[in-house]
């Protein structure tokens, strides 16, 4: 375009050269439209087109020759089936642009974007929206954004509030549609980013998960903008939103009713930059398999502190649909031993004879395998502080011996014994 505006101002020049009676006005006011178009030529984004494969080959014009990278390294197995992946993203904000705009970038197959706001100037502290996109709904000013950074990701926008009914059946429907991978089993998305800022929200999300079975991250940064949080929730598996609810869930306080007249959260692009973060670093971890994906992760940026944990579900959850997927993780149980077995006698096999020859400088080599059952175990014990409050997925906690019939003699007689002290008090 810039070439085709030059050739237009010289031949203008020339004419203007040619014409009986210089000056004309009207040629010089022709040039100076051109100009001006030649400048905003140059600021309008520049879009590729798309690439049918993820390159490997390392050339400044490949965009994802970094990424393939990862594959040479051996982190990754397969960085390329990225490209298979479905990821829905809810909320559009702080968290979840900037969570879509990093998976943009890793090349993910499809993206989902759910939002109900439009961007306002108040959001100019966050990272990833424009002034000039004031106004646009964020789902739309995102999609806008996104394909120019990378015209080979899928990006559907849904200007919507799952926390309405329509909302939530629209929700549902395009989380079960399969038409980008007919193949895939159970929904039609790998894995649902929960960004948003309230509990109502979030809850939703979990009750679409727990009815679909399906894997879901959720994520948070406190009302102070100094702390904030990524949990892994796997229905059945680990602690549903409804197994461990805040406060005000679970009192059933409607959360509107607590913001103050005047007082606004405070929100920072630092924070909700490494959450985001730490959210799609997970999200590769668990898309990719590599390395560990953190079940809960805490942030606190006023200490540096990291805290993690992990969560079973609760027997005595109050959502139904969890039961159930709690009820069909344990029935699976036997099945999972067994592979879990196996897999384990393999690595056995496959570790068989000396790891390490002597050698003069008593250097000894130590399995890997080794050092992954000792760290497992050490994740099981808690930081000190902390206490757990939910049983294990797979057994259901014993119940305290209730009734006399239990107790033995000895402890029957105890037990007079202090009633009695009681009594004579
Ligand atoms: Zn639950």
């Amino acid at each position: 375009m810039e070439v085709e505006l030059k050739e237009m101002l010289d031949e203008l020049e020339s004419l203007k050269g040619s014409l009986p009676d210089p000056p004309n006005a009207s040629i010089d006011k022709l040039q100076l439209h051109i100009k001006r178009l030649t400048d905003l030529a140059k600021s309008a984004p520049v879009r590729r087109s798309k690439l049918k494969d993820m390159s490997a080959e390392v050339v400044d014009s490949n965009p994802y020759s970094r990424l393939m990278a990862l594959q040479r390294m051996g982190i990754v197995e397969n960085y390329e089936r990225i490209r298979e992946y479905s990821v829905a993203i809810v909320g559009i904000g702080g968290v979840g642009s900037v969570a879509a705009e990093m998976l943009t970038r890793c090349g993910i197959g499809r993206l989902l974007l759910y939002d109900y706001d439009k961007v306002e100037l108040a959001n100019m502290n966050r990272l990833f929206f424009r002034p000039e996109q004031v106004g646009m709904t964020k789902t739309d000013a995102a999609v806008q954004t996104l394909q120019d950074i990378n015209p080979d990701v899928v990006l559907e926008s849904y200007t919507l509030n799952i926390t309405t009914v329509q909302g939530f059946e629209t929700f549902m429907s395009s989380l079960r549609n399969k038409t980008f991978r007919l193949e895939k089993e159970g929904s039609g998305v790998d894995l649902v980013l929960s960004c948003v800022d309230n509990y109502e929200a979030r809850m939703v999300v979990n009750q679409a998960c727990n009815e679909l079975n399906q894997t879901w991250m959720e994520s948070g940064v406190s009302e102070d903008a100094v702390s904030g949080h990524i949990q892994l929730l796997i229905p059945g598996e680990t602690a549903c939103f409804a197994c461990a609810p805040p406060l005000v869930v679970a009192s059933g306080v409607d959360e509107r009713t607590l913001k103050r007249e005047g007082v606004c959260a405070a929100s920072l692009p630092t924070t909700m930059g490494v959450v985001a973060g730490l959210l799609v670093q997970n999200t590769l971890k668990f898309l990719l398999k590599f390395g560990h994906v953190s079940p809960y992760l805490g942030y606190n940026s006023l200490k540096d502190y990291f805290p993690t944990m992990e969560m079973r579900p609760n027997p005595q959850c109050s959502n139904g649909a969890c039961l159930e997927r709690q009820k069909e993780y344990l029935l699976a149980k036997p099945a999972r031993d067994a592979a879990k077995a196996k897999m384990e006698a393999e690595t056995l096999s496959a570790a068989e004879g000396p790891l390490h020859a002597d050698n003069e400088w008593n250097i000894s080599v130590v399995d890997n395998s080794e050092i992954d059952v000792k760290a497992a175990a050490s994740s099981d014990t808690l930081p000190v502080g902390l206490t757990r409050e939910l049983p294990s997925a797979d057994e259901y906690p014993k119940l305290p011996a209730t009734g006399p019939a239990d107790m033995s003699v000895d402890d029957l007689e105890e037990l007079k014994k202090q009633l009695e002290a009681l009594n004579a008090d």
